[in-house]
């Protein structure tokens, strides 16, 4: 599948039946497998032979669509999980246990920025944030001899700043470290990471690649290039022997291309289960198949809309990387130039509470909790997702008080633009 567009990947990848064989991936709504002998099912359990056995570690119907994100990253290898959360949890865990560190970029998710800064420190592992727009010299200070990776995400959620990629995979790469990228709002039909040095990629694929508000989800794809061999002393859990598999070592049995994500599946899986059902990850398999048509649509009526709202007398500001005013424009078009996303931000004259009313008053985009939705949706961060953060965490996160974020649907963007204008005249 590799040599096919993105597109072909789309509709066709992770999954080839044969003669016979359903044409859409089956369903497999099982608990467990069944073997002939003890013998047979113990080679699984010492991964010594590839197979299912268990559904909280693996699961056919997962596989095929873990496979078809994988494909369209151009990865070696890839997992789904229950959640986002889930995902970003396993990939930083997986090389980063208690005593570590890790270098995050601190435009990044809500979600993400609690589970760092307050869960895993409880864990101990330990996280020093940095701006997206950092000197070199700030981004060098923030690493540690015990930093294990460095995290940051395509186009922030909710700040959408676009990470500058290749700098900052340069940075981690001098320093023996992989660089982990939340591709969730971008996609890989609008940018792929590892084409730019990322080394590992996650997503929440709650978002566009459902698309649909149908399904949580989460999923990791490695690249395969990073040689956890050439620093085996930061990587001790990929490069030692595992007492729990009877002490083989990953990057030895299962090479580049598959130690992360099989330690990540036989440790973290078998141990947190945070397992995607067969049918959640069939309902995401149904958004891929048209993501790539959808994506172009997002970022159409984003782009539509961005361009109306700048131009408003009552819009103290906006916010939409492809927009040729925008500070993060000349990284947009470098790593983006065939879309962003659906998403922008704004402020409404009049702060918080302008904002709040504005909200209230929108017909077709309705407040959730939730962004890259077939359906517009908007939210207000400060007083919603990133509640938790005191003012100066926020305003390093770049979220204003009176930040407004808006989830272009695929609507017709007229009658977006129209519902907005009326609105705004109101207030
Ligand atoms: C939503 C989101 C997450 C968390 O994903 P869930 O599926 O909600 O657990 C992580 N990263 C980004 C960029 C997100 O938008």
């Amino acid at each position: 599948m590799n040599h096919y567009k993105m597109e072909t990947k789309c509709v066709q990848g992770g999954y080839r039946p044969g003669n016979g064989e359903p044409r859409q991936i089956p369903i497999v709504q099982s608990t467990t497998f069944k073997y002939a002998t003890s013998e047979d099912m113990g080679k699984l359990f010492d991964l010594e032979a590839s197979g299912y056995f268990y559904s909280r570690l693996q699961n056919p119907t997962c596989d095929f669509v873990a496979n078809k994100i994988c494909e369209m990253e151009g990865g070696t290898a890839a997992m789904l999980t229950s959640s986002g959360q889930a995902a970003n949890f396993y990939a930083v865990f997986n090389i980063a246990n208690c005593g570590d560190h890790v270098v995050a970029c601190s435009a990044i998710y809500g979600g993400t920025f609690n589970l760092f800064a307050v869960t895993m420190k409880k864990m101990g592992v330990d996280f020093t944030f940095v701006k997206p727009d950092c000197t070199d010299e700030e981004l060098e200070a923030a690493f540690r001899p015990n930093t294990k990776a460095v995290f940051g995400e395509t186009i922030a959620n909710p700040a959408l700043r676009v990470l500058d990629i290749e700098r900052f995979a340069n940075a981690a790469h001098a320093h023996g470290v992989p660089l982990i990228i939340d591709n969730t709002f971008a996609t890989p039909v609008h940018c792929r990471p590892f084409e730019w040095g990322a080394d590992i990629v996650t997503h929440s694929t709650t978002k566009y690649m459902d698309g649909h508000g149908a399904a949580v989800g989460g999923c990791i794809v490695d690249s395969g290039k990073f040689d956890w061999t050439a620093h085996a002393e930061k990587f001790p859990g990929l490069c030692t022997p595992d007492d729990s598999y009877h002490g083989i070592t990953y990057t030895e049995r299962f090479g580049l291309a598959g130690a992360f994500i099989t330690k990540a599946t036989a440790q973290l899986m078998r141990d947190f289960g945070s397992t995607p059902s067969p049918q959640s990850a069939f309902i995401l398999n149904l958004g891929l198949e048209s993501l790539h048509v959808r994506m172009q649509r997002h970022y159409e009526n984003a782009l539509a809309i961005a361009t109306f709202l700048e131009k408003h007398e009552k819009i103290a500001w906006v916010r939409f990387p492809s927009l040729p005013t925008d500070p993060d424009y000349a990284l947009a078009q470098k790593y983006m130039p065939n879309g962003t996303c659906g998403v922008i931000s704004f402020g409404v004259k009049g702060g918080r509470n302008a904002a709040e009313a504005f909200m209230k008053k929108l017909t077709i985009a309705a407040i959730e909790t939730h962004v890259a939705d077939a359906r517009s949706c908007c939210l207000h961060p400060a007083s919603a997702t990133h509640r938790q953060m005191t003012d100066a965490e926020l305003e390093a996160a770049g979220v204003s008080p009176d930040l407004v974020r808006l989830s272009c649907g695929l609507e017709s963007s007229d009658d977006l633009i129209a519902d907005i204008a009326a609105v705004l005249e109101s207030i």
